[in-house]
């Protein structure tokens, strides 16, 4: 099951011509997902082959860098004949100001936009296999992160030892697989525990939005397969970091480290460094052995299950 994250803007507030604004595409079989919509976000769609068949987009805050995209989106996606309705998810005391920058361009989408208010600690999504959950950040104005979380999966199917004790190749493999006994011909009955592992778990992918470094990061999810942090400064912009309510990236790679994520990707980079990374990199992993990057527009990762056996 396939789960890839396209980076579709990585600049902080001002874009630069290589980075556009934050917007961040995550599929996942068959559902898309899309977490922020800088401006510009529907040509950087086009650009990089995503397409259009968002179902719910989630806002981390409503600062323009974040949202001024929506409006041009919704009216492609009308100018589309889109049908299929769209949920966006925004914190509290958001609706309003997002009804009317949707409206602003004069007409409204004729598809159903259904905007949903969440609170940190809040299931924005559930879905048939994981879960969005909104999770406090620290900016200055009211913003929350969103983590994916997907649910545990089945342990393990030992069909050889199945097969050993004497489970004929068939249906009665799914039902111990579902978690049932079977009943054999000679009587003989087969829990699920002789057969199946233990359950495994998913996988999470954890976005902060804007935030200075906060404990609801690291609580957000056990060990993310990948953390995406707002890494808007390197060491020389620490100051200004605290004050504009953003992180260096050493601050994300700590954090990162005190979650256990696999992967931190570095976002949200400030215009002042013109595209130039090297600082940002060298001083996350001076804090976290994992594997940094800083992804540029148009980058894409997948994520494998961790005991990538799928
Ligand atoms: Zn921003
Ligand atoms: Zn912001």
């Amino acid at each position: 099951m396939a789960l890839r994250v396209t980076f579709l803007g990585t600049s902080g507030a001002v874009p630069t011509a290589e980075r556009n604004p934050t917007a961040i595409h995550v599929a996942r079989e068959g559902d898309e997902l899309l977490f922020d919509a800088g401006e510009g976000t529907q040509r950087q769609m086009m650009r990089f082959s995503t397409g259009f068949s968002v179902s719910q987009l989630f806002v981390t805050h409503l600062h323009g860098d974040h949202v001024f995209g929506i409006p041009g989106l919704l009216q492609t996606m009308d100018f589309n004949e889109r049908a299929a309705p769209l949920a966006v998810h925004a914190p509290r005391g958001c609706r309003r100001r997002l009804e009317e920058l949707i409206a602003a361009g004069g007409t409204r989408p004729s598809f159903p936009v259904r905007i949903d208010e969440v609170a940190p600690g809040d299931v924005a999504y559930r879905a048939d296999e994981y879960e969005v959950r909104a999770f406090d950040a620290d900016h200055d104005t009211r913003s929350v992160g969103y983590a994916l979380v997907e649910d545990e999966r089945k342990g393990r199917f030992d069909r050889e030892r199945a097969e050993e004790l004497g489970v004929p190749v068939g249906p009665k493999f799914s039902q111990l697989h579902e978690g049932d006994p079977v009943e054999l011909e000679d009587g003989t009955v087969v829990r699920p525990e002789q057969v199946v592992g233990d359950p495994r778990p998913g996988r999470s992918v954890v976005y902060t939005g804007d935030t200075r470094p906060v404990a609801g990061t690291v609580e957000a999810a056990d060990e993310p397969d990948l953390l995406i942090h707002d890494a808007t400064f390197a060491d020389d912009g620490v100051e200004r970091a605290g004050k504009t309510a953003h992180s260096t990236a050493r601050q994300a790679g700590a954090i990162a480290s005190e979650a256990g994520a696999r992967r931190l990707a570095l976002t949200h980079l400030s215009s002042r460094y013109a595209g130039r990374t090297g600082d940002h990199l060298a001083q996350a992993r001076e804090v976290f052995d994992g594997e940094v990057f800083a992804p540029d527009d148009g980058d894409a990762v997948e994520i494998p299950y961790p005991d990538a056996d799928e």
